[in-house]
Formats: C-alpha cells, structure tokens, sequence
C-alpha cells in the first residue's frame, strides 16, 4: 500500500506510541480531527490499524476507541550474519519475534551465503507473506545502500548483498550495520523511545556504539559512526588485536576480559562468565581486570556523551551481564570523565539476547521500507 506523508507519519506515531486516542494522536501530528479522519481511514480500512475495544479502558463515558497498529498486519525477517552462523527471526509490525531459524555458513562465498538466506527466508515465510527482509553484520552497511562496503569477518568488500539477496527471495532487502540495527530496535521498540537523542553502546565481542540525535539514526559518511571500539583508554594497558595498547578492546571486549585472567591465573579453560564468577567471588586478578574494564567503559560512555548530549545511554550487548561485575568502577570512571559542565548521563542497562541482532535488523528493514518506500 502507497502511503502519503500524512499517513506514514500517523501510523509510524501509533506504531512507536500507541495505543492514542484520536485526540492525542490529533495533538501530536497538529492535525485537525477531520483531517485525521480522512487519513486514518484507508490505514483502517486496509487493516494497518484498528480502533482498540472499548473493553480495555478504565472510565466510563463516551467511548474514546483509541487507535492502535494492527501488529499482525505484516512480517519482517531479520537476519544476522556472523563469521559462522546466520541467524534469522520473524517478527510482527510491533517487532515481536514470532519464529527464529539459524544455519552454519559452511564458508564465505557470495553466492553460497546468498542461497544460506534465500534458505532462511522461504522457510520463515512458510506461515505467510513478509513485506521485507532486513540483514545485518558487522561492517559499513547502510539502509538504502544495497551494496556492503567493508565486512572484515567474511572478507567481503563492495558486494551487491541486497540486490543479489532481492533477486533470490522477491522481497525488498536493506542492510544495516549489526550496532546500528540494534539501535533503531530501541529507538522505536526499546528504552530509546520518547528520547530524542540518545547512545546505544554494546559490550561483546567488540564495543560499539550507536547514536541516535534530534530522532535520526547517524549514518554518517560511508556508514562510519560510532566506532569507539578503539579509544585510547591508558597507554600501559594490553594489547587490542590490531596492535593498540590500552584501547577500549583491549580492556572491556569479552574476550580480552577472559584470555587476560585466563593467562594471568594459567588457567586456559576458564569461560568468560567463569571470569565473571570469580571476580564477583572477589578474585583479586579477575577483581582487577574487571574494575579496569569497568573503568574503560565508564570512560567511553562518558566520551560518548560529551560529544552528542544525549538523554540517556542504553549499554547493552552479549556481555552486558558484566555490568553488575563493573558497576562501581564504571560509574566512578564516568563521573571522573564526564565533562565538568555537566551532570553524568543516565545508564540504562538492557540485558541482552543473542536473538536481539536479527531483530534489530528485522526493525531496520521495517524503518527504512516505511519511511522511504
Ligand atoms: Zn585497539
């Protein structure tokens, strides 16, 4: 369905904020109830909203029928690429993942992972028709751009994916960086909505970090945005994989965290959330290591902030569950570090799910093909 201005902006309102009542949805968009009437009508009539029951409402008087976005009305797939596995969801206009579908990538040729989504998305279409596929990897990947320009984990550099994704599978296919992806996830469906600028940065495997700023996702030039995974945090600290000594890999990656305690007690079998354990158990190594982590992330978000202002920063991530471990270093590091004209911005913590990535790319594709198709 073609929408005109007028109607993406009301669904894309209810969408984030809804259920409204007219009146609200009226106010926010300075329209008049008339001019709402007419554009919510073919929304209505095509089955992307509905007007909630009366049933559901406390008070009484004359119904107010909110408006809310029928979420059932269409399907998004998600698809996260990794160096060894794809991982896909299905989910609803409200982002919520009905279906989940992962593969092994036997190795990194074009046409091969090509045919690993094609595979993906014909089997998380089975339960009916999606209006759009969204991928996401690390790399520069821009919504709007169909090529990937770097992906360092496949080897990819310049490849055509979502044309050649598109021509496989008949659907409309958007790329997105995986920490960008994650971020539209929470602008519109997380703890970044009502906030009109606002950071997402993500511990794991690497830091990333995405940035919303006057309501826009920055994209910035080539899709390089955000990439703190590299800030020099203490130049005596230990090595990044790229040579770096001190940056903010080198302290707070996951794995940095475990091979430093691992080496250091010459205990190789030890797991990341062993590492964990120990230093909540008061292991004066993993203590240590920990506390510097903390300190390194303290300092990227307080770096973070000083740059852009935001309202808020949502740390999350595969290691997010670290946070409880480095708590105190980080807030300390982040009081220490935030620019002394300003108070330390708020830290929402959102624990994290693997399945998270493939949604954020699913909410991606959902984002783009609304607001520029
Ligand atoms: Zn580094």
């Amino acid at each position: 369905m073609r929408m005109t201005d007028a109607m993406r902006a009301v669904f894309v309102e209810l969408l984030v904020h809804g259920p409204l009542s007219r009146a609200e949805v009226a106010r926010r968009l300075d329209l008049s109830p008339s001019a709402l009437t007419k554009v919510a009508k073919p929304l209505l009539d095509a089955g992307y909203l509905r007007e909630q029951s009366s049933d559901g409402q406390k008070g009484i008087g004359r119904p107010s029928q909110p408006l809310q976005v029928d979420a059932s009305r269409s399907s998004f797939i998600g698809i996260k690429l990794t160096a060894e596995e794809l991982f896909a969801v299905r989910v609803d206009l409200a982002a919520t993942v009905h279906d989940r579908f992962s593969l092994p990538l036997p190795d990194h040729d074009v046409d091969t992972i090509v045919e690993q989504i094609a595979q993906a998305v014909r089997r998380l279409s089975e339960a009916g028709d999606v209006a759009g596929v969204g991928i996401s990897l690390a790399g520069t990947a821009t919504p709007g751009d169909p090529v990937v320009g770097n992906s360092p984990f496949l080897g990819w550099s310049h490849v055509a994916l979502a044309k050649l994704v598109e021509d496989a599978v008949g659907v409309p296919t958007v790329l997105n960086n995986d920490v960008r992806a994650l971020t539209a996830a929470q602008q519109w469906f997380g703890a970044g909505v009502g906030h009109s600028s606002f950071a997402l940065v993500t511990v794991g495997a690497g830091i990333g970090c995405g940035l919303v700023v006057e309501d826009r996702v920055v994209t910035g030039r080539s899709g390089g945005t955000g990439l703190i995974g590299h800030l020099a945090i203490d130049d005596r600290g230990p090595l990044c994989e790229l040579g770096h000594r001190g940056c903010a890999r080198a302290f707070a990656a996951s794995s940095a965290i475990r091979r430093s305690i691992a080496t250091t007690l010459d205990r190789p079998e030890l797991t990341f959330d062993d590492c964990l354990e120990l230093a909540r158990q008061g292991q004066p190594v993993a203590r240590r290591v920990l506390d510097d982590a903390g300190r390194a992330l303290g300092r990227v978000i307080a770096t973070v902030a000083n740059v852009i202002g935001p309202d808020l920063v949502i740390l999350s991530g595969e290691a997010v569950h670290m946070y409880d471990v480095c708590a105190d270093a980080l807030q300390a590091a982040l009081t220490r570090h935030t620019h002394w004209t300003s108070t330390p911005v708020r830290v929402t913590v959102k624990p994290f799910t693997f399945d998270e990535w493939a949604r954020g790319a699913a909410v991606s594709a959902l984002q783009h093909l609304l607001l520029h198709s």
